[in-house]
């Protein structure tokens, strides 16, 4: 059981925000529990839940007595108070229903913050914000996922440049989730319906904000030991370990949600993976008398599908002998035969199984891809769903992604919006007129937090570097290739994400001699930094990871190439904000959103892009740059590159060392001011919110 955090009685306050993620995002917060022990805090990873089971006693009671500590704890623990007790917000004022029963939102991943290492890249840190975002705008939704003990993989990289994986396991009772008890005291553990030999999972819950996210768990005794591991890692096993982890997703999730008493009134899924519960919500109609189409009808109307890329791997096809081993008992439950049960999941494309997209696709009333342009993909990709249709007609509509506002923006640009954008901006922030007011930030002002900015990234990598050489956990080369040569003064390229072989993290290196020029000019050098993992079963992924390693450890590229092991949350915090400019250059069409680059925007890191994803309606012509707008059949790997050193040789690098005489670089600045004010409040998870509520959730809410 969970060692208690003692605490005196006056500071008794701290347990309940160290539990609740609400920390993470309001700074105030934050600063509490850093004054608090700014060694614990730094060696907790910025985890609160952590730092307080840790902290010696003698500091926990000199805090009491500190006046100035107690007087701004007593101002968080009011605001936290007044919203957590709140009824209010833009949902209710905004949004009129008979009777408010949650949505209820499932996903295979949730990217909160890196002591809960539940995700994997893009889709996770899409769910998390969502669920930050709901929290703010008062949307009534419970969410479910999977505590998953050994997250996604620790990254490592040999001397050879080969990413290796390093097994370490989530210490539950220093993370900050709770276990959810049953009546009798014990933790809650459920039994996955319909599955055998039978699979039970244990619930968790993590608070974010308002929003309750509740995990299940099968690594717990009662399962047989291939039944525990189903959820040790995300996305890891063979396909019928993965059908498995779907079942428990998606049929175990909804009876985890009965088993809470709790009534939805939607079915949201982000992504296939967790489409089972959509048979869950039919049955259930079926057991009570429905016929199966009556119940099919009520089911799609208040189903909401997100999809969310075009590549084939990130859609789960379950053969058709797994999908009669496992549902062979359950057709009949729903009052289907075989076959039509299994015509649910089939892609006419391509009818060799059980199509998790297509499925939830078919069986939603409301889909959408991530990106104006990704719902057109989308729509060409799923058409012959819908063979009487034509294309524009195909219904998947697009809401386009956004980024969490008060998590990804850095604090000392949150304090210059304070200052310049009056004092509701941070409410207001979906509201583009708010940002116009960014123009009256001084440039020096601007570009003086961003070097700032830039320091801390650039000492956080030092540190981390030193840290492994100190630890003795690494060879020389690795200290010299993770970014001890970095140098402030150097315009900075950062490159960071999952090292999937479609990202082409290795672009840029394509014409080395023409790269070598910008590299090693002594007067106005570029250099680097990249940071990414490649999933632990793609070789190719990993060949580009040791590709870049090696020119990192190349001397001829004048040390101006790093790569940082290991990217989480964290890292990404300091990235997408310390950089000078955030580069993207995945393949077309296969970017469905992207969201990296928007965390750096919002921050005044302008992006440079192919015009894939989002950046195909962000791009302004003022607030970044962009490349690649034709769709070039065949090879595209030179001219892609090439447009990237064009552009970095006639404009970004002038611009970025072109200074006045107090050393501000002006014109450089015009394009950060235009950046944060074009994407900050368009691309906001806020505006994504409001956008999924407007459109779907209201309609979804009046039923059949
Ligand atoms: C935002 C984020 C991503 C998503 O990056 P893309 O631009 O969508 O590739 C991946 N990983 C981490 C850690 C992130 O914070």
């Amino acid at each position: 059981m969970t060692q208690p955090i003692i605490l005196p009685d006056r500071i008794r306050g701290l347990h309940d925000l160290a539990y609740n993620l609400w920390w993470s995002w309001h700074p105030a917060a934050r600063m509490l529990f850093k004054t608090l022990d700014r060694t614990a805090w730094k060696e907790s990873g910025h985890n609160p839940v952590r730092m307080l089971r840790d902290l010696p006693e003698d500091i926990l009671k000199s805090a009491v007595l500190n006046q100035e500590f107690i007087h701004h704890y007593d101002v968080v623990l009011a605001r936290f108070h007044k919203e957590m007790d709140s009824k209010g917000g833009w949902f209710s004022e905004n949004i009129t229903v008979p009777e408010c029963m949650p949505v209820a939102y499932f996903s295979a991943e949730y990217g909160l913050h890196h002591s809960l290492p539940f995700y994997a890249g893009g889709l996770g840190f899409l769910a998390g914000d969502y669920l930050k975002e709901c929290s703010d705008l008062g949307v009534p939704l419970v969410a479910v996922g999977f505590m998953y003990p050994q997250g996604y993989l620790r990254q490592t990289v040999r001397a050879d440049g080969w990413q290796e994986s390093v097994d370490e396991v989530l210490d539950r009772d220093a993370a900050p989730i709770v276990r959810v008890l049953d009546e009798k005291g014990g933790q809650l553990v459920v039994k996955v319906p319909f599955i055998d030999p039978p699979v039970y999972v244990s619930v968790w819950k993590v608070q974010v904000g308002h929003i309750p996210l509740y995990l299940m768990d099968t690594d717990i005794e009662i399962n047989e030991p291939w039944n525990r591991a189903i959820s040790a890692h995300l996305y890891s096993g063979d396909v019928e370990h993965r059908l498995r982890q779907e079942i428990v997703l998606g049929i175990g999730g909804s009876e985890v949600l009965n088993m809470l008493g709790i009534k939805c009134s939607m079915l949201h899924l982000n992504e296939g993976h967790p489409a089972f519960a959509i048979f869950e919500k039919i049955r259930e109609r079926v057991e009570t008398g429905m016929s199966y189409g009556d119940a099919v009808h009520q089911v799609r109307a208040t189903t909401i599908f997100t999809t969310h890329t075009p590549v084939p791997a990130g859609h789960d096809v379950f053969p058709f002998h797994l999908m009669d081993k496992y549902f062979g008992n359950y057709c009949p439950l729903i009052g289907l035969n075989r076959d039509t049960f299994l015509q649910m999941g089939i892609n006419p494309d391509n009818p060799a199984g059980f199509n998790m997209t297509a499925f939830a696709l078919k069986m939603s009333a409301y889909n959408n891809g991530v990106s104006k342009k990704h719902g057109a993909v989308s729509r060409r990709m799923w058409r012959s769903l819908w063979p009487g249709l034509k294309e524009e007609e195909v219904p998947i509509d697009h809401i386009t992604n956004g980024v969490h506002v008060p998590t990804w923006i850095e604090p000392k640009m949150e304090l210059l919006f304070n200052k310049y954008l009056g004092p509701q901006w941070l409410e207001d922030h979906d509201s583009p007129a708010v940002w116009e007011l960014v123009d009256d930030i001084s440039d020096r002002e601007l570009w003086q937090g961003h070097y700032w900015v830039k320091m801390k990234l650039i000492t956080f990598i030092h540190e981390r570097a030193r840290h492994r050489w100190v630890q003795n956990r690494v060879n020389p080369v690795n200290v010299v290739v993770g970014g001890t040569l970095l140098d402030p003064m150097a315009l900075t390229l950062g490159f960071a994400r999952r090292f999937a072989a479609y990202k082409r993290a290795d672009l840029i290196f394509h014409d080395i001699e023409r790269l070598k020029k910008l590299l090693n000019n002594r007067w106005r050098p570029l250099q680097i930094i990249f940071a990414g993992k490649a999933h632990p079963t793609d070789e190719e992924g990993k060949r580009i990871l040791q590709k870049i390693f090696n020119f990192a450890r190349d001397s001829s590229l004048g040390g101006r190439i790093a790569l940082v092991e290991d990217y989480d949350e964290q890292l990404a915090q300091y990235m997408t904000h310390g950089v000078d400019i955030w580069l993207n250059n995945p393949l077309p069409p296969l970017e469905a959103s992207g969201t990296s680059g928007m965390k750096a925007s919002l921050n005044g890191v302008p992006h440079l892009s192919i015009l894939d994803g989002w950046w195909a309606e962000g791009y302004n012509g003022k607030n970044g740059w962009a490349f690649g707008s034709e769709e070039t059949p065949g090879d595209r790997t030179g001219p892609d590159a090439a447009a990237i050193y064009d552009l970095l040789e006639k404009d970004i690098i002038p611009l970025f060392y072109r200074l006045d005489e107090d050393g501000v670089p002006c014109d450089w600045v015009k394009v950060m001011k235009e950046s944060i004010k074009s994407v900050a409040p368009r691309f906001s998870a806020r505006r994504m919110v409001k956008e999924y509520v407007r459109k779907f959730y209201e309609n979804a809410l009046k039923g059949p």
